[in-house]
This record gives C-alpha cells, structure tokens and sequence, in this order.
C-alpha cells in the first residue's frame, strides 16, 4: 500500500469508523449470535491475491460489527466504561503510522519525552502528590493495564522487602502481599507470576457498610506474618473496588504501611478518572503515603485501550528492580544517566508511542472538557440511583460516589438474576453482575460519552417494566 492507496483508503476507513459512531444507538448493544458464528461465516483462509479496502469494510458491515458488543454504545452499562473519543483514535492512528519503538530514550527520544511530559500533567491534573513527579524522585510510565502496574509494583516491592536480594535470590522467603477480599483478581495474579505462592496473598476483611477494607484487620495480618516470621512485602488497597467502587481508607492504611515499611500500592484502575474533578479528590485523601499509583485513563478518561497510567515516588528502587542492559541495548545517552529508559518501568522491552493519544485527548478536550464527562457520568448515575431508591421493589446494593450504581430487588436472588437476564435479552441495555455480601446484585455503569440522561432513564424503564412482568414464583 503506497502513500496515495493508504491516504484513500484511510479515508474511507476513518469514514467507516464515524459512520459505525453515528449509528451506535440504533444497533443492539450486544450480539445474541450463537458461539462459532462468525468463524462459520468466514472462508477457510485468505484469498491468493490481495483485496480491496472495500471488500473488508463491507465484511465488517455485515460479519463482524453484528457480532460486537459494543462497548462505545450509549446504553453500555456493563462493568466498567472502556470509554474512547475521537481524539484518542487519531493519536492511536498517528502512533501506529510513525511505528516508533520507544524502549530506550535513544531509539526515539520524543516517544519518551512526550510521554514523561504528558504523565507530569496528568499528575497535576489529578492533584496528585509531588512525589510522584519527574522534576523530583518519583515519575510516571504507561503500562498497558492496571494488571500490569499492580505486577511491576509487586516487584519493586519484592525488591525493597529483600534489600535488594530478590534480584539474585529470587522468593529466598515468605513474601506476603496485603489487599481487601474487594480488591481486584489482577493481585492475586501479580502475586501468583511474581512467585509468591498459594498464600502469598493476605485478604483482609471490609466493613460490612462501605465494603473498604478494615485497617485494624489490615494491621493484625501484618503483625502477625512479622511474628510468623514473614515478610510483608505489598498492601495494595483500591480506590473504587470492581464490585461496588469502595474506597479503602488511605490515610489509616497508609500510615500502617510507614510504620510497618510496608510497600503501598494504589489500585484506582477506574475511579482515578474521578480525581481530575477537585469535588471528587477526597476520595484520593492520604494518598501521599503510597509508593505507587495507578489508573486507568482506558476506563473513564476517554483513552482508547490500552492506557494504564503508572507512578511510583521513588523510580530508582523500580529500575534498580527491573533494569537489564544487553550488550545490543548499551548506548551514550543511556550512559549519561541523564535520560529515562522507560524499558526498565514495566515488563517488556519493546513499547508503542501510547503518550500520543493521551496528549491528543488532553489537548483536545482540555481541563474543563474532562471534568465535564466525568460529572455527567456522576450526575447520571446519581439520577438512576434516586430511581432505584424511590422504587421500594429496588434497594441500592452500596453506595454510589462515582458512575457505578449497584443495586437488587427486593424479592431477592433469583428475581434479580431473571430480571438482568430479561432487560440484557430486549438488546437495548447492557447491564453486568456481581455478588455483594453474597447477594446477586446489578451493576450499572455510566462512562460512555454518547450516554445522557435519556439512555439512562430508558435503562430504568426497562428495568422498571421487566420487574412487572417476571413470574409470580419471583415476588
Ligand atoms: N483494578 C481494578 C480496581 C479494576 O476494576 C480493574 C478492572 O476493572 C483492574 C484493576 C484491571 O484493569 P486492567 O484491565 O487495566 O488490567
């Protein structure tokens, strides 16, 4: 594909893409196909010569977009938002057309400046503490998921606990990571990749009311691995758990985690988003005892995936942790020790220029435009959620401070299951479940910026019609 066949091309591509934006409501938000269908509809292997452009916009028309969830629809309410925009498409464009590696300052030095730039401004933008910043010892990368920073955390972790041995020794001795029986299943599996073994990973208890995990609990656990002879490596604790968007109480924790030297990792995979609002950061109160922080702007923030955005206080314990300099990679600039090697922050070498599309997203929607989606996230669900309460077949399931809203009916398990599975059927909504307190729940999720109050409110009046109509044996 020659410049001017890839200009026409992209075009029409790009075109594609706004139609399928444009006509997203109209569209069922998920596939009812059975599993197999689409590899049923596609030939046995590609065709001897190359095909035009066309033909493969016109198999996505008809193969593959019908068999979509789409997660972009205004009526998506299912986990959480993997929200996208305009701006963050063209930056991704852009960065797949340069095709820049930037595992060393030195194979492309704007890919890595951008990037420590753009996660300086993110920093100030969220309000987050100092320490986290490249003009002082901390700094920020972009991993690709909050899967992968709560990993690279648990391994700058291991290498404090051991002072340094882990390195060499590797697990020499019982490691212990720390989180809620809320925090997110990207622990257990950091944990289990990082070799701490079956138990490696201490759930602590939550409050029964806010669903945050109980320091006092926190602390016992901690002290008595020490007296077992253990050694706590990493608390994780979680600023808007998956279920239910709980908020671990960070100054508590935090302060057990500086007296004990306990590694402190913060999981803000989706509700970090929330912090660009100034009304909304208490719920980012204490973090300056944190080692580490993450978000996700792949969720809430308009970044397409994958987007995780990383930072650590203290940037020589991670590389001291993760650096490994072949021969082939040896270069002067790294050598002056006056450049970031970002293949030292995370777990491959290789990395795409990820910083573009969050630099075209900042730049493009500005400070006020980001806070503006995530409060018309918030103002939404707030709206679903005094539906939910007024209605005494509903309960609200936990509180709601961000978009999420979690709530169940009153006639119980069964009744709450068949009436997620009626509302998913009439493919105007996608809602998801998850059990709170043991009790099946719902979980409705605003992040899309196509979502506004009418898609919300139609939600409700689905739900709302369902109920009327479940089975006798369900009330
Ligand atoms: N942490 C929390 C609190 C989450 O809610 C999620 C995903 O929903 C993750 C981590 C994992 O995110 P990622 O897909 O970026 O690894």
């Amino acid at each position: 594909m020659d410049p001017e066949e890839f200009r026409r091309a992209g075009h029409a591509a790009v075109d594609w893409i706004a139609d399928y934006w444009a006509t997203l409501g109209q569209r069922p938000v998920t596939s009812h196909d059975p599993p197999g269908a689409l590899a049923a509809a596609l030939p046995t292997g590609p065709t001897a010569q190359g095909e035009p452009v066309e033909a493969l916009l016109a198999d996505l028309d008809t193969l593959v977009a019908p068999r979509l969830t789409h997660w972009q629809h205004p009526s998506f309410f299912g986990y959480f938002p993997a929200n996208i925009s305009g701006p963050s498409v063209l930056g991704d464009l852009i960065s797949s057309g340069l095709g820049v590696q930037g595992m060393l300052w030195a194979t492309s030095p704007a890919c890595t400046e951008l990037e420590t730039v753009v996660l300086d401004w993110l920093a100030g933008l969220l309000d987050l503490p100092q320490r986290f910043r490249s003009t002082g010892s901390g700094g920020g990368v972009i991993q690709d998921s909050a899967s992968s920073a709560t990993l690279v955390a648990t391994l700058a972790a291991l290498h404090r606990a051991s002072g340094g041995r882990w390195r060499d020794t590797g697990i020499d001795r019982r490691y212990r990571a720390y989180t809620s029986s809320q925090g997110h299943s990207s622990i257990e599996k950091a944990a289990r990749i990082a070799g701490l073994g079956l138990d490696g990973v201490r759930v602590i208890d939550v409050d029964p009311e806010t669903l945050a995990m109980r320091p006092d609990a926190l602390r016992e656990a901690i002290r008595a691995d020490l007296a077992a002879g253990d050694v706590p490596a990493i608390v994780v604790a979680t600023i808007g758990t998956t279920s239910t968007t709980a908020i671990d109480p960070l100054p508590e924790i935090g302060a057990i985690c500086a007296e004990l030297g306990v590694w402190l990792h913060v999981d803000a995979a989706y509700a970090g988003a929330a912090a660009v609002c100034p009304e909304l950061r208490w719920s980012h109160v204490g973090l300056e005892y944190a080692d580490s922080y993450c978000f996700d702007p792949h969720k809430w923030l308009l970044t397409g995936f994958d987007c995780d955005a990383f930072w650590v206080a203290d940037r020589g314990e991670l590389i001291e942790a993760l650096t490994v300099l072949p021969e082939y990679l040896h270069n002067a600039a790294t050598e002056t020790g006056a450049v970031i090697d970002y293949r030292d922050w995370q777990v491959p070498l290789g990395r795409r220029f990820r910083a573009l599309k969050l630099w075209f997203v900042l730049r493009w929607y500005g400070v006020e435009g980001l806070r503006t989606h995530i409060r018309s996230g918030v103002a939404l669900a707030d709206r679903f959620a005094d539906r939910v309460q007024a209605d005494d077949r509903f309960a609200l399931a936990a509180p709601h401070p961000f978009s999420l809203v979690c709530f169940r009916l009153a006639a119980g398990d069964e009744a709450s299951a068949e009436l997620l599975s009626r509302v998913n059927a009439t493919g105007r909504v996608f809602l998801t479940h998850t059990r709170v307190a043991g009790r099946y729940t719902l979980r409705l999720a605003v992040g899309s910026p196509l979502t506004t109050q009418a898609h919300v409110d139609e939600a409700w009046e689905l739900l709302s019609e369902a109920v009327e109509k479940l089975p006798a044996s369900h009330e």
